[in-house]
């Protein structure tokens, strides 16, 4: 491959983003980076990468962060710059306003350090497009002339309930934030306005920059579902289908970001829940919130109800 490549990991929290990442980083060609954009945030809680040690210590990290000097200065003019609240301007100004050349001078040495330490042409990047983000694939691609291509990985609704309710908030457990009032109206929103985000930066970014994936089908058949991640990314398929086939196992490197799954350094890709698809069993707030924000797109994606006369996994959507 000639040209190095960023694969940009859109969508809502709690959607297989983490597996996604860690799956593609074990390509030989690819490195998984995790939630890059919170890299500073991380670094100033003096949290740790996925490797166990903190960031100003890890051995891809540390150099990232010496070459950028003060993480909270970096922290907030990314925030500015990637925020959702801004994307609107983002798009029609184009940064006009916006620190674009510090967020250049930030992004551009800590990609240039990346890429050389791992000497890999394609990194991976799951920041996804929540509310701190969502702005980041669009910001790379126009101020810094990435090469963005953007995976919007999505997951079934309820699923994404089913997982609120059994963990509760991510950021409340890691004592982040306290717990959210209303988490499953906040999730649910959230869900919604996060896809609708990853679609419109597909709708920017344009159609051969744009895959969309079902987290669903990834457990279904990983084999299937990573050969054509690769074709479309220009990667080749032999370095991941063994793995992919005996569905792991899949290395964590130097992930950064809040999910738990990166503190496991081997993971595999486990098979489809089979009563993740319904909304039984789940508090009647959580099931209004569902149909007042999600239940529109979640069948437009193709997760109908079970009423409906069960589900289809058609591959590839
Ligand atoms: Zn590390």
């Amino acid at each position: 491959m000639a040209r190095p490549r960023i694969l940009y990991i859109a969508g809502y929290g709690r959607s297989g983003s983490t597996v996604l990442d860690i799956v593609l980083g074990s390509h030989p060609s690819a490195v998984g980076l995790g939630e890059v954009t919170y890299l500073f945030e991380e670094a100033v809680l003096d949290r740790k990468c996925a490797c166990g040690k903190p960031f100003r210590e890890c051995s891809l990290w540390h150099g990232a962060l010496a070459e950028v000097g003060d993480p909270r200065r970096a922290a907030k003019t990314i925030r500015v710059v990637e925020r959702r609240l801004f994307l609107p301007w983002l798009v029609l100004g184009r940064g006009l306003f916006l620190p674009r050349r510090r967020y250049a001078a930030i992004q551009g040495a800590l990609l240039a350090h990346v890429r050389r330490v791992c000497g890999a042409p394609v990194l991976v990047d799951s920041s996804k497009t929540a509310r701190g983000a969502a702005g980041r694939a669009l910001a790379l691609a126009w101020f810094l002339a990435e090469d963005v291509r953007v995976i919007h990985l999505v997951r079934d609704a309820r699923e994404v309930l089913r997982s609120l309710v059994a963990t509760g908030s991510n950021w409340a457990l890691e004592g982040r934030a306290s717990p959210p009032r209303l988490p499953a109206f906040r999730a649910m929103s959230g869900w919604l306005l996060s896809n609708l985000s990853a679609a419109f930066l597909g709708r920017l970014l344009g159609r051969r920059r744009y895959l969309r994936l079902r987290f669903h089908d990834l457990l279904d058949d990983p084999e299937a579902v990573l050969t054509r991640i690769c074709e479309w990314a220009g990667l080749d398929t032999a370095g991941i289908r063994e793995a992919a086939s005996k569905r792991g196992p899949f290395r964590a490197g130097h992930q950064v970001g809040g999910n738990r799954l990166r503190a496991q350094r081997e993971i595999h890709i486990r098979k489809p829940n089979g009563d993740a698809d319904s909304l039984a069993g789940l508090p009647v707030r959580a099931r209004i919130a569902y149909h007042l924000f999600a239940s529109l797109l979640n069948r437009h994606y193709g997760f109908p109800a079970r009423a409906d006369g069960g589900l289809s996994w058609e591959r590839g959507s």
